[in-house]
């Protein structure tokens, strides 16, 4: 759905029941995001760090989104539990034998599913000392991503969030990724409605109690453009600067916003 759109439809509204089935997801990932988080560390690979939130998701007895996931008849299927991207890697790098090093940084996505219900989480974080730039894009991101789950209210429009993101990480000086957006979450890892990062606030849908959308701005230090490399998943920044991605799935509740993850 582009940004402008005010057709509302396709949306779903989840009930109590749904919404504590994402909750049980989103603490899943939210243990695994932190057993991840604590593990990283020069020399150990990507691969491991698969590996370790495997365990724990399949542990809680919840089954990991992303594996086998092909969301196209063109694209292999995603061999893994976790995405593990480096530095210039925006999204969707596949985990493998390469090494974390000092001055890395890393962004990882994480989805489980339990009883058919979806969550979806990620986050950038250095590996060891790292330089004040890239800690100064990874707390952009995070910002931003907080900005807009604050604009996930009954009542407003769905580019309020997508505003409220871009406003905060172009006055931090960082570009916004166009091509990859949020997107609405539940029966189905990506539901309507897409959620750009960027854009006029006002339009598109009005938020309702129920829905329940993943947001996840992801910033770049250079231009926002991107290329696909040739494994067919992993996205790169155009000019090989750094990028980083924050995410959490979020649920409009007559409380406010509700982060699940
Ligand atoms: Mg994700
Ligand atoms: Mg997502």
């Amino acid at each position: 759905m582009a940004a402008g759109n005010e057709d509302a439809k396709g949306i779903t509204v989840k009930s109590e029941r749904e919404l504590d089935l994402m909750r049980e997801a989103g603490s899943i990932i939210a243990e695994a995001k932190a057993a991840v988080k604590d593990a990283l560390a020069p020399g150990v690979t990507s691969l491991e760090m698969d590996a370790l939130a495997e365990e724990i998701i399949k542990k809680r007895g919840a089954i990991p989104s992303f594996k086998g996931y092909q969301p196209a008849p063109h694209m292999p299927p995603f061999p893994a539990t976790i995405c593990f991207s480096f530095n210039e890697e925006i999204v969707h790098g596949i985990p493998n034998d390469r090494k974390m090093q000092m001055g890395d940084i890393v962004s990882i996505d994480f989805g489980a599913i339990v009883e058919g219900y979806h969550g979806d989480s990620a986050f950038t974080a250095g590996v060891g000392t790292i330089s004040a730039s890239a800690q100064k894009l990874i707390d952009v991101t995070a910002e931003s991503l907080a900005e807009g789950i604050k604009k996930a209210e009954i009542g407003n429009r769905l580019t309020d969030i997508s505003n409220a993101i871009q406003i905060h990480a172009e006055s931090g000086g960082f570009a916004v990724v166009r091509e990859y957006v949020g997107h609405g979450i539940g029966r189905a890892l990506h539901e309507e409605p897409q959620i750009p990062n960027y854009g006029t606030p006002g339009r598109g849908p009005i938020l309702r109690e129920g829905m329940v959308f993943a947001i996840e701005p992801m910033l770049n230090v250079g231009t926002w453009k991107t290329k696909v490399m040739a494994d067919g998943w992993t996205i790169v920044t155009e000019d090989g600067e750094l990028s980083a991605h924050s995410e959490h799935t979020v649920a409009i509740t007559s409380k406010g916003p509700e982060v699940l993850t």
